[in-house]
């Protein structure tokens, strides 16, 4: 089933990069299996899926040493800054960095270990109030404090579009975020790319890469419905 949904999905994105003229070479697919059990994601991993999404820290932890070295973990949830120390070093991508706090400690992190965080910066821009994520307004200014930070890269942006029936309703959001992020790049800030864009889910990822999506992000189409009732892992 897993295999299958993941063919699908593949050929989707395929489809939707013939439409807008892109090579699906650009697209990276995350597979994101956050509540799912091990089985799944290994099922996932023999059918070639490689990059992996996750969006707690302590469930993230639980997995990363029971799969493969050469599995790429994304932290795609709201970081608490008292956990990044767990998962600098651990994780390719942090997708949800929403303050300069926040960057300030990935920083500070990524200097004591050595090392250095490639993060996006999380964008509310369908201004949704349930939502993390800075205002699109803020973004070039908070792009341009991170750059001065060691240890911590700015490889592009990310955003959570409205949970919506209709894909199309969430196409002005993709488009903004992809103009935002041509916008910024012109800026030529030292230290800050904009190669990646995280956008599109289940319901609209067609759509996002139709609008240039580089990441898109989808849990359901490949696991399937998530079971948060029985309360192994909370929302
Ligand atoms: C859960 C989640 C997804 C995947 O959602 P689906 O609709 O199941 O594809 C994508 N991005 C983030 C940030 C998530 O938390």
């Amino acid at each position: 089933m897993i295999r299958d949904n993941l063919e699908q999905v593949r050929q989707k994105i395929k489809d939707a990069c013939d439409r807008s003229g892109r090579d699906a070479g650009e697209v990276t697919l995350i597979s994101v299996s956050k509540t799912k059990p091990l089985s799944m994601l290994e099922e996932a991993y023999e059918a070639g899926a490689r990059d992996f999404g996750e969006n707690k820290v302590q469930e993230l932890l639980e997995k990363i040493p029971r799969l493969p070295e050469d599995v790429r973990w994304h932290m795609i949830g709201h970081l608490q800054r008292n956990k990044v120390k767990y998962i600098v070093g651990k994780v390719s991508l942090i997708h949800s960095v929403d303050s300069l706090r926040l960057a300030e400690e990935i920083s500070r992190e990524a200097v004591k270990q050595d090392t250095s965080v490639d993060i996006l910066l999380e964008v509310n821009v369908a201004q949704e109030e349930s939502k993390f994520g800075i205002a699109l307004e803020e973004t070039a200014d908070l792009a341009l404090s991170v750059s001065k930070l060691p240890g911590i890269h700015v490889c592009g942006l990310m955003t959570i579009a409205p949970y919506v029936e209709n894909a199309e309703d969430n196409r002005q959001y993709f488009r903004k975020l992809k103009q935002l992020s041509v916008d910024i790049e012109q800026k030529n800030i030292d230290n800050v790319s904009m190669n990646v864009l995280s956008m599109g889910m289940t319901g609209d990822y067609s759509v996002a890469v139709e609008e240039g999506a580089t990441c898109v992000r989808v849990g359901t189409g490949i696991f399937g419905e998530r079971d948060y009732v029985k309360g192994v892992v909370s929302e």
